[in-house]
């Protein structure tokens, strides 16, 4: 039971009304507070808490319906309930559509003015129960949707962990077992250099694969706020291309870099750095013949940069596969045993932070085009 006892305020501006209401009012345990026009109605109505009102349709200043309108704006659920010198039709159509609850013809008396309040509160109470049960509904919705959303991230996250788990043993089954072999003495003595060199390349591959999980984790787990800085592109493009070179020469490939223009843009260096480094090298390692050609440019406020090779390609029906986590081509497998998937992943994460475009045009034993499009001024800077 609620035990608080109703409040109500009376507003008119005659004395006489206002006192007889509270005589009426008071006794019957309701807590009653006077105004004695709009105005001062208004500012009580913003500064405490009404269950009910009863306010003169015709005042000086402020008129009654006006009131009426600044406290259904105010808190829609306060029942207001209109005393009037003289009902029209007029003024009841008027003061109905601004959500008056009820009228009390002056004069009345003091069980009609009771009759009315304790309907009044009665529909208020109605009222503020179909509020509660709309604001509980409205809530159960919201869990039950953010739950659903949690759950279908777990179901996700668990399979992803699965394909993690699984892609890390193969390396380190490999390291174990021919560590196995060479102390079991199953390995000749010739034959050890080989063995090292096995094991020395799946050590690197569990390191790379580990490396680029990190940094995915990390990119994945990037806030929108994170601090950006004007990033001279073509320097950047520059240096990944010196850390390339000798990758290239060793296989006797060309890499050349066209810088059409010298773009400013707002990012992290280290993303910029990522995402040509992880390019280039792909373009490198599926590239048997011919080389590799780098361009940079701006058009319209855009970084445009395309990594251009002469290599084995990508089938048509591999194309959409290729940004997946740990996905391979079956030709790249041929072309270098090795690889980790995470690379465009890495590369496709990257871009999407930046708000940014990647498009792929490759034919199979011809070669490849990466091309992305990145904001100079990306929408994360903006914010
Ligand atoms: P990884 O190179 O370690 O296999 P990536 O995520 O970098 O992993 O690339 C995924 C796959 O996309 C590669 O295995 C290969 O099939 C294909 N790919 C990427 N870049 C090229 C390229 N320049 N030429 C041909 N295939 C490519």
């Amino acid at each position: 039971m609620d035990t608080i006892p109703a409040s109500i305020l009376v507003v008119d501006d005659e004395i006489g009304m206002r006192e007889g209401c509270r005589r009426a009012l008071v006794p019957q345990g309701f807590q009653v507070s006077t105004a004695e026009h709009g105005a001062e109605g208004l500012r009580q109505v913003r500064q405490q808490h009404f269950d009910l009102i009863l306010v003169d349709a015709m005042m000086p200043g402020m008129s009654g319906l006006e009131l009426l309108e600044h406290i259904r704006a105010h808190d829609p659920e306060i029942i207001c309930i209109v005393i009037t010198g003289y009902a029209t039709v007029d003024l009841a159509a008027r003061a109905t559509k601004l959500g008056a609850y009820d009228f009390l013809p002056k004069p009345f008396t003091s069980d009609e003015l009771l009759a009315v309040v304790q309907q009044g509160l009665d529909e208020r109470r109605r009222r503020l129960e179909a509020r509660e049960q709309q604001e509980r509904a409205e809530e159960a919705l919201h869990l039950e949707r953010a739950r659903q959303e949690m759950a279908k991230l777990d179901a996700i996250e668990s399979r992803f962990m699965l394909v993690i788990v699984h892609e890390l043993r193969n390396p380190a089954g490999v390291i174990k077992n021919y560590l196995q072999m060479m102390r079991g003495g199953y390995v000749d003595a010739d034959e050890w250099d080989e063995y090292l060199e096995q094991l020395d390349l799946r050590a690197g591959q569990l390191l790379d694969m580990l490396d680029d999980l990190l940094e995915l984790a990390n990119l994945k787990a990037m806030r929108s706020d994170s601090k950006l800085a004007p990033v001279a592109a073509a320097n950047v493009l520059e240096a990944v291309i010196r850390t390339m070179r000798s990758a290239a020469e060793a296989k006797g490939l060309t890499l050349e870099v066209q810088i059409r223009s010298k773009p400013t843009m707002l990012a992290q260096r280290g993303h910029l750095q990522s995402l040509w480094t992880h390019l280039i090298d792909n373009a490198i390692r599926y590239t048997p013949s011919g080389g590799v050609n780098v361009l940079l440019d701006e058009q319209d406020g855009q970084i445009v940069s395309e990594v251009v090779d002469t290599g084995i390609g990508i089938a048509n029906d591999e194309l959409s596969r290729i940004f997946q986590e740990f996905y391979r081509a079956e030709a790249a497998k041929e072309e270098v045993s090795l690889g980790t998937g995470l690379g465009l992943p890495i590369v496709d994460q990257i871009v999407k932070i930046y708000g940014g475009r990647i498009d792929v045009d490759s034919t199979p034993g011809q070669g490849s085009t990466f091309r992305i499009i990145l904001p100079a001024r990306p929408p994360s800077a903006e914010a």
